[in-house]
């Protein structure tokens, strides 16, 4: 039986320890059963190591922890600006990201004699302009970036769907010019407020929350979804992929370890897929359905480990709501 602290804890353990076991599997060819999927090292990544999708999770949790609110352009900067020192000494990140970050950058260096980093709210606006420009030189932002960093949003605004909504879109734009990316994270966001809430998954049920013609459009990628096997959707670097792939993995799984399983076999981007799953599946399962070993093997930037995400959790819980 799980509690809704447990639920909490597992919409952002579960998500790390999905990006750990799928680090190993990265931009490789899916693994199908019976091949077992291991928890092991692998590239660069030690064993039980997370990688870029935790790291980038852990400044909005840190956010929501610190009683900032992710709606606003002032904790968006703050985390933007930890974002920053992060990506400079990272071993991955996302194509997208790196390009905006380096659009900003340019823009932070022009205006270095102003300090921009002392306006937090500047430095999220500049974000989310260069993220805009990003999308108009490619002609695409719709990487998967966002919504694998969205897990500990719900958490600061549970019992407020509106709310949940407003910062899961604030926190992707950042980034994501791309409206699917905004659409995926307030899906995605609200279904983890529900099952943290009700220990029930219910992804259809969010889409009241998108305009009519979005939400028509979502409900068919999500049915497409259940006919598939996460392998059999292609391109998972994209958003709408990648929700579709660890949708795919949720609705067949039938634990969190199986579902953090079936995402791995994906193949492509493994570990992001499988934060995806783990964010969502956490919540539903708790993060006591996660084996033991893994617990206490997860850690990763910033020298942290599975003991420092409860106590941020356990933090955000305490300042916002009932946990
Ligand atoms: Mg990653």
């Amino acid at each position: 039986m799980t509690s809704r602290t447990d639920r909490a804890l597992g919409a952002v353990l579960g998500s790390a320890a999905g990006d750990a076991l799928g680090a190993a599997y990265e931009f490789k060819p899916a693994v199908l059963p019976p091949t077992p999927i291991e928890w092991k090292a692998g590239g660069p990544w030690e064993r039980g190591e997370w990688t870029d999708d935790t790291a980038m999770a852990i400044p909005l949790l840190d956010e929501l922890a610190a009683g900032g609110d992710l709606r606003t352009d002032a904790a968006l900067g703050r985390v933007v600006t930890r974002w920053l020192g992060w990506a400079h000494g990272a071993k991955d990140v996302g194509i997208q990201t790196r390009k905006v970050f380096g659009a900003l950058e340019r823009q932070l260096g022009r205006l270095a004699g102003l300090d921009a980093a002392d306006d937090p709210g500047h430095v999220a606006r500049l974000c989310r302009a260069a993220a805009a420009q990003v999308h108009d030189v490619t002609g695409r932002s719709g990487g998967n970036g966002s919504l694998m960093r969205t897990g500990p949003v719900a958490l600061g605004y549970l019992g407020d769907r509106d709310a949940v909504a407003a910062a899961a879109r604030a926190q992707s734009d950042l980034t994501h010019h791309d409206a699917d990316a905004g659409d995926a994270c307030v899906l995605w966001s609200l279904a983890i407020a529900h099952a943290v809430d009700t220990g029930e998954i219910d992804l259809v049920g969010q889409l009241g929350a998108l305009p009519e013609a979005r939400a028509e459009v979502w409900r068919e990628r999500i049915a497409e979804a259940e006919g598939l096997q996460p392998h059999e959707i292609k391109n998972n670097g994209w958003v709408v992929a990648a929700l579709q792939a660890a949708w795919s993995a949720i609705h067949h799984g039938d634990s969190l370890v199986d579902v953090l399983e079936r995402a791995v076999r994906a193949g492509d981007d493994t570990d992001t897929v499988a934060a995806i799953a783990g964010s969502l599946a956490g919540a539903k399962y708790g993060a006591s359905a996660l084996p033991r070993v893994w617990v206490d093997e997860l850690h990763g930037w910033p020298r942290e480990r599975a003991t420092d995400l409860e106590t941020k959790v356990l933090l955000v819980g305490r300042r916002v709501s009932d946990l």
